[in-house]
């Protein structure tokens, strides 16, 4: 229930925390350490106190994570759900660090605020008052942050995080403050306002009351190195706090590989944005997209074109779209390529120009198939906003009528 609410509802209500999250707001640290066994049975007795304690553990972990049970790594077989006696065990000493590991980078503070927030102000009074002792400020308002905050904080240091100091904490706002007012623009464009960290995807711009705020925090990827634009990501803030206490170098290796795909992405972009193609294509796509699977029954094609310019084992997806494509649509595409170039709608031949220069331009980059298969049909989605999938097809289209793509020569 969480993936999917997170799914659908994070724009409107992850905004307080992410911007609590950003600013170091809200967030006090707790005067003492509060640990899971102790929240475990008070969060129950307020959220759901006739649930058996595995029930409530699977509720639990539904608010604060998207990861799936099944990915927990609590069982040897992963078809298995973890037994009840294994969950009761965390319940009274603390969750695994594996399942710490498996969480860490996919936690959702933002859905257990809300759940929260939801209980009525005496339930969230009394909430509070339970944990008086662990922070005395705690209120019907802030309790529910500050329970997020802390159940945050345990799973950051099962997973063997060290949390900062407070000093530390202090420099790392400033100096992140400072990147995000010099190439936060830059830095959010490039990841196109979501959250590129692997499995994450959370948008960064965030809206509630009509109202658009940025949501992001610009992370130095690899900290032993200088924070430059090439070094810098823009991240959730949530994924941010987590890496940068975390000093495993598989998962910088992991951005650095992340920032390398955007770059390419942004070079390409540059790269072929100056060259023309006819607003006719918008017309054409609208044409493909209601091609009707009758239509397309009578008209298909052995595409024999395409061994000679794609080698399967090269990339065998690619390859096998684009033929199917090509099989399937041909024949119709270039019927109303035709058409639309009689009527005047379109300049059939100005279009297959076009089409050559941006793949000579693609070429000479030295980009790889995939690459120029790619950054032309992000070229035509840009120009026509149509489904990425039909401006696959018409890209197919532009490959078997020779646009595209060279001959193989050995
Ligand atoms: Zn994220």
């Amino acid at each position: 229930m969480s993936a999917l609410l997170y799914k659908m509802g994070v724009c409107d209500l992850g905004i307080e925390w992410f911007t609590a999250v950003q600013h170091g707001s809200n967030l006090r640290k707790g005067e003492n350490a509060v640990e899971f066994k102790t929240l475990f049975p008070i969060l129950k007795k307020y959220l759901a106190d006739d649930a058996d304690v595995p029930y409530f553990f699977r509720e639990l972990m539904a608010m604060i994570t998207t990861v799936t049970e099944e990915e927990w790594g609590s069982s040897k077989d992963p078809s298995t759900k973890t037994k009840d006696e294994t969950l009761r065990t965390y319940a009274k000493r603390g969750i695994s660090q594996k399942l710490a590991k498996a969480i860490v980078y996919r936690l959702t503070p933002e859905i257990l605020v809300e759940r929260i927030n939801e209980k009525s102000e005496t339930v969230r009074n009394l909430l509070a008052s339970d944990l008086h002792g662990y922070d005395a400020s705690l209120n019907a308002e802030n309790v529910a942050e500050q329970i997020a905050a802390w159940i945050v904080e345990i799973v950051q240091t099962r997973a063997g995080l060290i949390q900062q100091s407070e000093l530390e904490k202090q420099k790392q706002k400033q100096a992140e403050a400072g990147l995000r007012n010099q190439y936060g623009y830059y830095l959010l464009n490039e990841v196109g306002h979501y959250c590129p960290f692997p499995g994450c995807g959370r948008p960064l711009t965030v809206s509630k009351d009509g109202k658009a705020a940025d949501a992001y925090c610009v992370s130095v990827i690899d900290k032993k190195k200088a924070p430059e634009v090439r070094n810098l990501l823009a991240l959730c803030p949530q994924c941010y706090a987590t890496y940068s206490i975390d000093g495993d170098p598989k998962v910088s290796k992991e951005l650095l590989n992340v920032k390398k795909i955007l770059e390419t992405r942004a070079q390409s972009l540059s790269l072929i944005d100056d060259l023309p193609l006819e607003k006719g294509i918008i017309r054409a796509i609208g044409k493909i997209k209601k091609l009707n699977e009758k239509d397309l029954a009578d008209a298909s094609l052995d595409p024999k074109e395409i061994k000679q310019k794609l080698r399967p084992a090269d990339n065998i997806a690619l390859y096998h779209t684009i033929s199917f494509y090509v099989t399937t649509y041909f024949v119709k595409i270039k019927e109303i390529m035709i058409n639309l170039d009689k009527r005047g709608e379109i300049d059939y031949e100005e279009v297959q120009d076009q089409m050559k220069a941006i793949y000579r331009r693609l070429k000479k980059a030295k980009k790889t198939n995939i690459e120029i298969f790619n950054e032309i049909v992000a070229k035509i989605h840009r120009i026509s906003l149509q489904e990425d999938i039909y401006c696959q097809i018409v890209v197919s289209y532009f490959v078997q009528s020779c646009e595209v793509f060279d001959a193989i020569t050995e």
